[in-house]
C-alpha cells in the first residue's frame, strides 16, 4: 500500500529532513509515525502526498511508483488518501453538511451520489445533528470530526492525519482515536504522525519511530 525504498529528501535550504528510509505498511494496517518536533514525520507525509518530492529512492502507492508521477496524475493519487492535519482546515463559510459534500463536488460526484453520501458520512462521526451549523459554531473535536468525515467521504484507500489530536483535550482526542479505530476496522489503512505518547501507547499499533530524518525504531 504505502512502501519506502531509500528515500532520502533535503530541502533546498541543505536540511537533510530523510535519511535513506525504507519500511511499507500494508493495505488495512494502522501506523503511528512518531518522533521528536523537528524529525522529519511532516516531511514523510508530505512526500506519501507528493506535496515535496524525494531526492532519491522510490515511493509505492498501491502499487505504483509515484516517484516519477505526471504533475497531471498527482491528483488521481491524493483521491485515494483521505488527509486530516492539527488544525481541521475546514472551509468557514460553507455549512458541515457543505464541507463534505465540497470535498465529493470537485471530484464530479453528482449531485445525486452526494445527496445520499453525505448523510451516511456524518452519521459515521455523530455529526447528523450539526449538519447545517457552521465551523465557528463547533467545538474542536467536532470539528476534527467533520475533517474526518470530509476525508472518508470519496472511499479513500488510506488516512493520512499529522497530528489530529493536537488541538484537543485528551477526552475529545479520544473520541477521535475510537473513531479513526472504527475507521480502520472496516478496512482503510490509517497512518497518524503524532507527539501523543500516552495515545501511542495505549492503542498498541505498529510504532514507526524518525529521529533526526532517519527511521530508528519500528514496532508491529
Ligand atoms: P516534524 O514533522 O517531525 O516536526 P518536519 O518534517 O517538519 O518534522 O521537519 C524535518 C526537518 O526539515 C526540520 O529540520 C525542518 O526544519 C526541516 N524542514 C521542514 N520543512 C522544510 C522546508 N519547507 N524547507 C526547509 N526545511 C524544512
Amino acid at each position: 500500500m504505502i512502501e519506502f525504498k531509500n528515500v532520502t529528501k533535503v530541502y533546498t535550504t541543505g536540511t537533510e529532513a530523510v535519511h535513506d528510509a525504507t519500511f511499507s505498511i500494508d493495505k488495512g494496517e494502522f501506523a503511528f509515525l512518531v518522533g521528536s518536533s523537528g524529525s522529519g514525520k511532516s516531511t514523510l507525509i508530505k512526500l506519501i502526498l507528493k506535496e515535496e518530492e524525494a531526492n532519491s529512492g522510490n515511493i509505492i502507492i498501491n502499487g505504483k511508483d509515484i516517484t516519477y508521477l505526471k504533475p497531471k496524475r498527482v491528483p488521481y493519487l491524493r483521491r485515494s488518501m483521505g488527509v486530516v492535519f492539527q488544525d481541521f482546515r475546514l472551509l468557514p463559510d460553507k455549512t458541515v453538511y457543505e464541507n463534505v459534500a465540497f470535498a465529493m463536488y470537485i471530484v464530479k460526484s453528482t449531485p445525486k451520489h452526494i445527496r445520499r453520501r453525505v448523510p451516511d458520512v456524518l452519521a459515521q462521526v455523530g455529526l447528523t445533528e450539526k449538519a447545517k451549523m457552521y465551523p465557528n459554531e463547533l467545538s474542536g473535536g467536532e470539528q476534527q470530526r467533520v475533517a474526518l468525515a470530509r476525508a472518508l467521504v470519496n472511499n479513500p484507500s488510506m488516512i493520512i492525519a499529522d497530528e489530529p489530536t493536537g488541538n484537543l483535550d485528551p477526552n475529545t482526542a479520544w473520541d477521535i482515536m475510537n473513531l479513526l479505530t472504527d475507521i480502520n476496522a472496516r478496512g482503510t489503512t490509517v497512518v497518524m504522525a503524532t507527539h501523543a505518547k500516552d495515545i501511542v501507547k495505549t492503542m498498541k499499533k505498529r510504532v514507526i519511530q524518525i529521529e533526526k530524518g532517519n527511521i530508528v525504531r519500528d514496532d508491529k
